[in-house]
């Protein structure tokens, strides 16, 4: 309660049963909950996610920190656009 969803990297409040309104949708259709929603991240949503996810990358992989700079720069320039979010795979929820 008061907390964040429970699946693996999603960093979006929890809605009901530990999970966000997006991941519990997913599970009440039978869908795998793992995964994030990338569709309900906002451009700068998605910088931060990029960010968290390089600082938390092992600086002794290379490969992944490179993969992890990578996703920042696309989420900056997306954000510096302002692109529209790329279009969901499935509804988006309702943001409270
Ligand atoms: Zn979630």
């Amino acid at each position: 309660m008061g907390g964040f969803c429970e699946a693996d990297g999603c960093l979006l409040p929890e809605h009901a049963a530990g999970l966000c309104q997006g991941h519990f949708r997913r599970r009440s259709r039978g869908r795998p909950v793992s995964g994030r929603l990338r569709e309900v991240l906002s451009p700068w949503g998605r910088v931060l996610e990029a960010a968290i996810a390089l600082a938390d990358v092992s600086s002794e992989d290379d490969q992944a920190h490179r993969r992890a700079e990578d996703n920042l720069r696309t989420a900056i320039t997306a954000y510096a656009r302002k692109d529209p979010v790329p279009a969901p795979a499935e509804p988006v929820p309702e943001q409270v």
